[in-house]
C-alpha cells in the first residue's frame, strides 16, 4: 500500500501506537475489575480515559492517548508492566508521561492521595490532562456504578478529586468543564443532607 504523503504515514504509524497499546493494557489488566457495582473489566476505564484526552486535544497527540491507556498499569500490574517494558514498546515520552501519573505504591494510602493533592501543580500539562481525565471518569463511575460504599466515601472521593483537579487547572478548558460537570451531576444525585431535626423524646 502506497502512502500518499509523509503526513499521513505519520498518522497510521499513530493509530497503529494506539491500537498496540489498546491491545497490550487489555491483556496487562485482563483479569482486573473495577470496584464498581456492574464490576466491568478494568480497560473499560482506561478507554474511557483515552477517550476524553483524546477528544480534548482534537486527536493532536498520540502519545498522550498511549499514555492514558496505559496510565495505570506499572501501578497496577507491576509484574508484568515496568517503566522500562513501556520504554521499550512505546518510546521514552510515553514512558516519562506514565510515570508522572504513577503513584509510589511503597506508601500508604492516604500520604499517596495527599501527594497526588500536593504534585499536581508540579506536574507537565499532559500530565494534568490525564489525571483531570482520569478524576472525571472515576466520578462519572461513582454515579453510574457505584462501588459498594458508605455516601460519606463516595463524597470524600469527590471532594478529594476537586482538590487535585484544582491543581490541574489551565491545560484544558474543554476537560475542566467535563469535569465539573461529572462533579455537578453526582452532587445532583446525592444533595447536601438537611441538618437532623433533633429528636425529641
Ligand atoms: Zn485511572
Amino acid at each position: 500500500m502506497e502512502y500518499a504523503n509523509a503526513a499521513s504515514h505519520r498518522n497510521s504509524n499513530d493509530l497503529v501506537r494506539i491500537a498496540q497499546a489498546f491491545d497490550y493494557v487489555a491483556r496487562a489488566h485482563t483479569d482486573q475489575r473495577r470496584k464498581s457495582a456492574l464490576k466491568e473489566p478494568y480497560v473499560n476505564h482506561l478507554a474511557e480515559v483515552a477517550f476524553l484526552v483524546s477528544q480534548a486535544t482534537q486527536g493532536a497527540d498520540a502519545d498522550l492517548i498511549v499514555a492514558a491507556l496505559l496510565h495505570d498499569a506499572i501501578e497496577d500490574q507491576p509484574e508484568r508492566v515496568t517503566y522500562e517494558r513501556i520504554e521499550t514498546i512505546f518510546g521514552a515520552d510515553v514512558a516519562a508521561l506514565v510515570a508522572e501519573v504513577t503513584d509510589d505504591k511503597s506508601l500508604l494510602k492516604a500520604e499517596r492521595k495527599r501527594l497526588q493533592v500536593e504534585t499536581a501543580p508540579n506536574k507537565s500539562a499532559r500530565a494534568k490532562m490525564i489525571k483531570i481525565a482520569d478524576k472525571t471518569a472515576n466520578v462519572r463511575s461513582l454515579r453510574l456504578s457505584p462501588p459498594d460504599w458508605p455516601l460519606e466515601r463516595k463524597r470524600e472521593y469527590v471532594n478529594w478529586s476537586i482538590n487535585v483537579v484544582a491543581g490541574c487547572k489551565g491545560v484544558n478548558k474543554w476537560l475542566e468543564a467535563r469535569f465539573t460537570e461529572e462533579c455537578r451531576q453526582f452532587k445532583a444525585l446525592y444533595p447536601a443532607q438537611e441538618p437532623a431535626e433533633a429528636v425529641t423524646s
